[in-house]
């Protein structure tokens, strides 16, 4: 009955959380997950009597590491790695790498967790992970990065392989960390591996579209949830959070499609930009030059720079928030929806507040949560190792038609779901479900293990 699966996810909800104390972030990311899934669980009580959530909520293995290592002035500093193997029913572990002063092991469960079910949905074939460290990159040398990104693969080689673990980019880490990762992974290996880490420069077994994949899948999935009602992006104006790979690239593609992105930001502030953000420059400043966003507003006379406040303030048609976890509020929701917002599609992980997504949903604004809005990233990661693994190169055009493809798949799979749970036009259920049921029916197909 509905009332004893209310009642068996709420004593795996204590239990969780009590086994796991002061670890707030990973609460959260378990509460959104299993009260939406109890009506798939009414369907399958065969998932109830195997001990499933139990097992699911559960890591397979959680690793932490001590990453030494010397920087410019010949000092020695240690700092903490993590990577949890959350699940991987479905496949190798999959999923980025964050290296930020506030990543702990917390944080890292969050987007472990979540990870398994955005995985899920892209359907291919991939389980779940996270791992990172409180490392900050920022202010630091090309040097001290390399040494430690050498430092962190010492700890870390060990434990991953193509056909066990393929960690990737994620905050923090970008093009040139993988860079030095993977040169690092192949000397203490002996072994050109191509396919143990994905978001590879594109000389040596990288892929095509892997750096644009997350912002734009982002862009096509508020598209297609538009597109239910007969919206689209052409003519509408975006406000975008973040000003990293995710939301230059969801940046972009709103720009291709017709619309208008007028925003981005950074710990420092944020930009607005009437004219629409020149991508070519921000670029520059974030990736090339590596300043602060308030240097585009000195640069381009039609933006201003604004240091106080949110960047949800701004007034638009779509919201791209692409920053990271908990930066969107009940009172930024409020803000969006009175200034007549009618999507909202998650670039980052977990970037609403639990409050704030219900405000929206309640508003009737389009919610795209971002373990499918955003699962165009690891999505194409996944089509990386394919061609690692085939030794196969596949055109930019090919690889963007592919990921449109899988995210249209992914919408529809949400879509469908919401709909046959009894939660029409959820989001949040529909992803939800449609990935557990996934996980779960593979978990009890290959036993207590
Ligand atoms: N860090 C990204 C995410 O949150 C990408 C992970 C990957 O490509 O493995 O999904």
């Amino acid at each position: 009955t509905t009332s004893s699966v209310n009642e068996y996810i709420d004593s795996v909800y204590t239990t969780a959380t009590a086994r796991n104390a002061n670890e707030p972030e990973f609460h959260q990311a378990l509460h959104e997950v299993l009260e939406s899934i109890a009506p798939a669980l009414k369907e399958h009580p065969e998932f109830i009597d195997a001990r499933i959530l139990e097992r699911l909520v559960e890591p397979e293995r959680q690793l932490m590491f001590r990453v030494p290592w010397t920087d410019d002035k010949n000092q020695v500093q240690v700092n903490r790695g993590f990577r949890v193997q959350f699940n991987s029913a479905l496949g190798p572990y999959k999923g980025g790498l964050r290296f930020h002063p506030t990543v702990n092991l917390s944080i890292i469960k969050f987007l472990g967790f979540e990870q398994i079910f955005k995985n899920a949905l892209t359907g291919q074939g991939i389980g779940g992970g996270k791992g990172g460290s409180d490392f900050d990159p920022h202010g630091k040398s090309d040097a001290e990065i390399m040494r430690f990104c050498q430092s962190f693969m010492d700890a870390l080689y060990h434990h991953i392989g193509e056909y066990t673990d393929v960690p990737a980019g994620d905050i923090g880490v970008g093009g040139r960390e993988i860079g030095y990762l993977f040169g690092r992974y192949r000397k203490l290996t002996n072994r050109h591996e191509s396919g143990v880490l994905t978001g590879k420069g594109l000389g040596w077994g990288g892929a095509q579209v892997r750096t644009e994949a997350t912002g734009y899948g982002a862009v096509f999935f508020a598209e297609e949830m538009l597109a239910v009602k007969g919206e689209g992006i052409e003519g509408r104006t975006a406000v975008v959070s973040g000003s990293g790979n995710v939301a230059t690239y969801a940046i972009e593609k709103v720009q291709q499609l017709g619309g208008t992105a007028i925003t981005a930001s950074d710990s420092s502030g944020y930009i607005v930009d009437e004219d629409g953000i020149d991508v070519d420059l921000l670029k520059q400043i974030k990736e090339v030059e590596r300043l602060r966003i308030s240097e585009y507003a000195n640069r381009k006379s039609s933006a201003r720079f604004i240091s106080d406040g949110s960047v949800w303030d701004v007034k638009g048609d779509i919201a791209l928030p692409s920053a990271t976890q908990n930066e969107l509020s009940l009172r930024d929701a409020e803000t969006l929806i009175k200034n007549g917002v009618v999507a909202v599609s998650e670039g980052a992980n977990m970037p609403t507040q639990p409050d704030a997504v219900r405000a929206f949903q309640e508003a009737g604004v389009l919610f795209g949560p971002g373990k499918a809005a955003n699962a165009g990233g690891v999505a194409t990661s996944a089509l990386e190792m394919t061609q690692n693994a085939s030794r196969e190169r596949w055109s930019f055009d090919d690889s963007e038609h592919r990921l449109h493809e899988i995210m249209r798949n992914v919408h529809r799979s949400a879509f469908e779901a919401a709909e046959r749970y009894g939660h029409p036009g959820d989001y949040v259920v529909g992803a939800n479900t449609s990935a557990f049921v996934q996980v779960a029916s593979a978990m009890l197909a290959q036993g207590v293990i």
